[in-house]
């Protein structure tokens, strides 16, 4: 059994069996066997070597069939570097000298091939270099994983565990195979982590080297409460945990029982709490949970479902289908493309740039590919017939940019007024306040908007200039940091001043912690994912607005986000128990 601790991401406990995922970053595993293990680390490779020889055949078929004569020829050199007597026997001699895993040993013998390789006078030699690479990942991955499977094909009922996962690698997945998420990489605002939430599968994030420990098929826990992942546990654990399991699924019961009730705090003053989407999908779960509205339909998730290939009618299809189920029952946000950063589009996205998330994302992509932008905005215009509608444009970073942006929506108005195309002409327009430079003219920008969202996720990773998605820097990542909160509370004052709505989208508005807080800085709208509304309700209706707004006050004289953590967390014990 071996217990680790990373961030607690998504919430709830799942037991099951690892599916490690291989992505380029993952590490070759690495541990002692015993001299009675020999024979069966050899068989495991031969085993490996002689499926990896089998796939290579049916590719060097392929080939031969499509007459790709050269590629063919490659192939037949892979098979035979597979055969190759003396590496081979350099395999089983390295196994018997150093007795670690036979992963690890390929991995050895390859750098010791690769070495005289390099060292080598013939040019053609040199280059081969590259082929033992392509053969030995190819024996890695059939070691290391028991099925080449991808992650929408998963067959059996899985934890996955890797480096880290790709937003189209998540969306991707077969949602209902995965049962939980236990991953190097990562932190709580990570996209991996909002869809974990947004598909309530229990994941802890942030673990640095968990896959060079976990083994295919082996047992684990994941508990997406305390951020803790159990590899192969003992019986007492595995005990404990099915008791936590049942009283999970109590709680939840209990927890959403708050679904029906109305979000008002003690004193009488009614909160709006609204819901974030990734796919239109979870337009159920946000009206089963009665929530005031969609607050943020993240549409970049439609992106990478469609590889890039988003059409106007697949968009209008998706919008209008989230704005009809929503008719009659609240508001739908739909904020436009958001792509880039830690958001990659296969087809789209520019990879490789040197400072992503400060570089051609979002709006300035949009800005950049106005075929694109212009697409999107034509759907939504005639999507909005449909209900309720309001278009929201993410990573504003000033007056100039939103003004070229608005004249871009007027343009795509005039176009569809010269086709008679009607949409609905009140459509209020918005903005995200998540970079500083935003927040801090925010009394300028009220007057060219109808209304804000305080996106906090970005807002934090630029403020304090820490990367939201990697775990090494993620201590630095504090919501409470007075720089945050004095940002969060210039924003809503601005907006009360000049009379428009404002609301927090960002992960802060789902935690428990941060209820009180944010409400005694005067908001008013909240928009999370779905399975978080009960728990924020039951805060909200517990407090009164003198109780919130003194905490928010004291907390707003400290200079120490620690300090404020531990205040809070003190208060909401003497308020709610431990
Ligand atoms: C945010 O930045 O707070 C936000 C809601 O947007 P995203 O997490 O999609 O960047
Ligand atoms: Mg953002």
């Amino acid at each position: 059994m071996k217990k680790f601790k990373g961030i607690s991401t998504s919430p709830g406990i799942a037991i099951g069996r690892i599916f490690l995922y291989l992505d380029e970053k993952l590490k070759v595993p690495r541990y002692d066997i015993l001299p009675d293990d020999l024979e069966a680390e050899f068989d495991r490779f031969k085993e490996a070597s002689s499926r990896a020889t089998e796939e290579i055949k049916a590719l060097q078929k392929n080939a031969s069939e499509r007459e790709l004569v050269e590629e063919s020829q490659f192939l037949e050199s892979h098979i035979l570097m597979l055969s190759d007597p003396e590496f081979l026997s350099s395999i089983e001699r390295n196994l018997k000298s150093y007795l670690k895993n036979v992963e690890w040993i390929l991995y050895l013998t390859v750098k010791q091939v690769v070495k005289k390789l390099e060292s080598a006078d013939s040019p053609y030699l040199r280059e081969r270099t590259v082929d033992i690479h392509d053969v030995a990942k190819r024996v890695l991955s059939h070691l290391m994983f028991n099925e080449r499977v991808s992650l929408s094909d998963l067959k059996n009922d899985v934890i996955i565990v890797c480096h880290d996962l790709l937003p189209s690698d998540t969306i991707g997945m077969k949602r209902e195979r995965v049962k939980g998420i236990a991953m190097n990489a990562g932190g709580k605002t990570s996209h991996t982590a909002i869809l974990a939430r947004a598909f309530q599968i229990p994941a802890v994030l942030g673990l640095s080297d968990i896959t060079d420990y976990a083994r295919s098929a082996e047992r684990i826990i994941v508990d997406g409460d305390n951020g803790v992942v159990i590899l192969d546990p003992d019986k007492k654990t595995l005990a404990e945990y099915n008791e936590h399991l049942n009283e999970w699924h109590r709680h939840e019961k209990v927890i959403n029982l708050q679904n029906k009730l109305a979000c008002v705090t003690e004193d009488g003053k009614r909160i709006n709490l609204y819901a974030n989407i990734e796919v239109p999908e979870e337009v159920e779960s946000v009206i089963e949970h009665h929530a005031d509205g969609v607050g943020l339909y993240r549409s970049e998730f439609l992106f990478l479902q469609a590889d890039g290939d988003a059409t106007e009618e697949k968009q209008f299809n998706a919008y209008s289908h989230v704005l009809k189920s929503m008719k009659g029952k609240g508001s739908v946000t739909i904020r436009t493309l958001d792509v880039g950063g830690d958001k990659l589009i296969p087809d789209i996205s520019v990879i490789g740039e040197k400072n992503p998330i400060l570089g051609w994302r979002s709006v300035r992509f949009c800005m950049g590919r106005k075929d694109i932008f212009k697409t999107q905005l034509r759907a939504l215009l005639r999507a909005s017939v449909s209900g309720n509608l309001r278009i929201m444009f993410p990573m504003i970073s000033g007056s100039d940019e939103l003004d070229d942006i608005l004249d871009v929506l007027e343009e795509v108005k005039k176009d569809l007024d010269k086709e008679n195309v009607p949409f609905d002409r009140t459509i209020p327009v918005g903005i995200m306040i998540e970079v500083p430079s935003a927040a801090v003219t925010s009394d300028l920008l009220s007057k060219k908007v109808d209304f804000f969202s305080i996106g906090t996720n970005d807002l934090i990773q630029y403020t304090i200039a820490v990367d939201r998605g990697n775990e090494k820097v993620a201590y630095l990542y504090e919501p409470f940091h007075p720089a945050v909160l004095r940002m969060i509370k210039m924003v809503i004052d601005n907006a009360n001043d000049a009379g428009i709505p404002v609301s927090l989208c960002g992960e802060l508005a789902g935690e428990p912690k941060a209820a009180a807080v944010l409400l005694g800085l005067g908001l008013e709208n909240y928009s999370m994912s779905s399975n978080s509304l009960p728990e924020i309700k039951k805060i909200i209706r517990s407090i009164t607005m003198k109780e919130a707004r003194k905490l928010s006050e004291t907390v707003l004289g400290m200079d120490s986000a620690k300090e404020i953590n531990r205040t809070i967390t003190e208060w909401m014990e003497g308020k709610f128990g431990k």
